[in-house]
């Protein structure tokens, strides 16, 4: 657990995405949840023993940041418009419930019983939704919630200008791999620039250490590699089948590995950035220039 703020805290070593959350006077303001189910019941109880918890905010509908609302049955989620109509396809995306509790079999025992578990018969989607901003008041705490597209189409800032700190989801990869697999690349741009104009002194990334603005830009130039990389073949007129064939240096795009539990991805994730950023540079270039 990383202290971020005066009041603010986030899990940077759990499986899945950074769980975050803000103390204020009047409970706690969770920004994500915990992937893991073992891990979700455990920070729900320790939460509750001291106060309650107001509202659960999803960045964005990845399940790392979503699969664990469901261990939050009476916290009110908020997301953005689109993350709420797309929150069932996105958590379904990695199988269904038994699916899910053969693989925790392998991987994390401890969850296998809480999958399916009667006591969160719900999945526990947004219920007060935004389209480009809200703004909650908890106790002394502001939280600014702003839509800013990129990394996903829904993809959701949250502003806390009492504690100088942005969660920004996975618009910001500190020094892990960035997964650009189903990005806008050019809102995600624009993306990074609105944080930056944000005035905060600590950035929570969705994965990695909290960093500061100084790592915006590079987080920007991963993004601009690829679409230059992207673009090369999308010019010589290859497909996207054409280009996987080719040799792509991804270390020379994105110097950073995988992190967590998904280096068995890392090939597959590179053939979706490829397939995703080749479909996105083609249109583009097919649109009429006004
Ligand atoms: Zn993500």
């Amino acid at each position: 657990m990383r202290r971020v703020g005066k009041n603010s805290f986030t899990e940077i070593y759990f499986a899945g995405c950074n769980p975050s959350f803000v103390e204020t006077s009047d409970g706690y303001v969770m920004i994500d949840s915990p992937q893991q189910p073992i891990d979700a019941v455990r920070w729900r109880e320790r939460m509750e023993e001291k106060a309650p918890i107001r509202y659960l905010i999803n960045t964005e509908p990845h399940g790392d940041h979503i699969s664990g609302n469901a261990y939050f049955p009476n916290v009110t989620v908020v997301g953005q418009v689109k993350l709420q109509e797309c929150f069932e396809r996105y958590l379904y995306a990695f199988g269904t419930l038994e699916e899910k509790r053969e693989r925790f079999k392998e991987t994390d025992p401890d969850s296998v019983w809480l999958v399916g578990h009667p006591d969160y018969p719900a999945l526990n989607p947004p219920k007060l939704t935004f389209t480009d901003t809200l703004t909650l008041n908890v106790g002394n705490h502001t939280f600014n919630i702003l839509h800013m597209p990129g990394h996903t189409a829904p993809q959701t800032s949250v502003h806390v200008p009492e504690e100088g700190v942005v969660f920004t989801g996975d618009n910001v990869f500190y020094k892990c791999r960035s997964w650009l697999q189903e990005c806008d690349p050019w809102e995600w741009l624009a993306a990074l620039k609105s944080i930056e104009a944000l005035d905060v002194e600590t950035i929570v990334p969705g994965h990695g250490d909290p960093c500061t603005k100084a790592y915006l830009k590079e987080q920007g130039q991963i993004v601009e590699n690829w679409v230059g990389c992207i673009e090369r073949f999308v010019d010589r007129g290859l497909t996207a089948e054409e280009a996987l064939r080719e040799p792509i240096e991804v270390t020379r795009q994105d110097p950073y590995p995988i992190g967590q539990r998904l280096f068995m991805h890392n090939e597959r994730l590179t053939d979706m950035i490829v397939r995703n950023l080749h479909q996105r540079i083609l249109e583009k270039k097919q649109q009429p220039t006004a």
